[in-house]
């Protein structure tokens, strides 16, 4: 054998050798992402493209504060090469438990595999005061529910395809790329979505649990009250007194709810006063593929059905 063809030989073994540990840019191994919620798992989706296998550990279903921390979702975390939080203490109450359970050193806190999103947004309703879990509120720093504003998701995105990028060098201008890509849709959705949505600007609403910060500042709505007392404590009969005052006073025309809230309470203030319920879903359907633009659209037009339905109510009792 001569030398250069011996030397082709090995480079060919090496180039064999280095496919197999590749890692997550081989065709044979995608990069694991594991997303707490719907809403962060469909812009993985999203930027990840073929590359990417992401599953999610809260269902859109499920109040995100409040999950069970089953088995089966620190098996799901024990194989990740990233995990993707909301922060901001939403999962707090769940999520440390299975990331024990998982005994994955690539997802713990402070790991590159570990990406709080919540770092990415502004956080909206920062405490003034001291503020602690055991007096029952569920967001000691701020707001978590960001992913209801597609501006803030805007950074996200950015910043999902950056920490896929460093974790899996090859793809990063692929992801860099699909980022981009998304955010350049997402603008053109949004102009229309703030033209649908362009009534309710200044209009008062009521929220049942503190989630519509992020929205109100996108949309311009005022949230003049909660059915919940305050974030994680359900609803007593002398604050629904109270807030169905409120709805009177101000002619409010929505209750906004996310689907996972029993709508018992919010029925009473609807059946009492001029404000209308939508309930608008907990995140995206991400087993059933809808993307983030999907489902945005999808709550947009759930608001605007129901401001029409408040406004022609007010009119006929005129
Ligand atoms: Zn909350």
């Amino acid at each position: 054998m001569k030398t250069s063809t011996l030397l082709t030989a090995l480079a060919a073994v090496g180039a064999a050798i280095s496919a197999v540990f590749a890692g997550p840019s081989g065709a044979s191994a995608d990069l694991r992402v594991v997303a707490t919620v719907a809403d962060l798992g469909t812009l993985a989706r999203e930027i990840g493209g073929s590359h990417a296998t992401v599953t999610i550990l809260a269902l859109p279903t499920q109040d995100p504060h409040f999950v069970d921390a089953r088995p089966n979702l620190a098996l799901e975390l024990s194989r990740a090469d990233l995990l993707l939080t909301v922060g901001l203490d939403l999962e707090v109450g769940w999520l440390p438990t299975l990331q024990i359970g998982a005994r994955n050193g690539r997802i713990q806190r402070g790991a590159q595999g570990f990406l709080d999103c919540s770092g990415l947004v502004t956080t909206l309703e920062v405490p003034s005061g001291p503020i602690e879990r055991s007096m029952g509120d569920i967001h000691p720093g701020g707001s978590p529910h960001y992913t209801l504003d597609p501006r803030a998701m805007e950074n996200v995105a950015r910043g999902i395809a950056r920490r896929m990028g460093e974790l899996d060098v090859p793809n990063a201008a692929e992801y860099r790329g699909r980022a981009d890509a998304f955010i350049g849709r997402l603008r053109a959705h949004r102009a229309r979505w703030e033209q649908t949505l362009a009534p309710l600007r200044g209009a008062p609403v009521i929220g049942y649990h503190r989630s519509w910060a992020y929205l109100a500042s996108w949309l311009g709505v005022r949230v003049v009250e909660h059915l919940e007392p305050r974030p994680g404590i359900p609803p007593t009969p002398a604050h629904v007194a109270r807030v169905l005052a409120i709805a009177r006073r101000d002619a409010v025309r929505l209750i906004l709810q996310e689907a996972y809230y029993a709508d018992r309470t919010a029925r009473v203030i609807e059946e009492r006063s001029g404000a209308r319920l939508v309930r608008i879903a907990g995140g995206a359907d991400f087993a059933g593929g809808q993307s983030y633009i999907q489902r945005i659209d999808q709550m947009v037009r759930a608001l605007s059905r129901a401001w029409q339905r408040a406004e022609s109510a007010s009119a006929a009792t005129r």
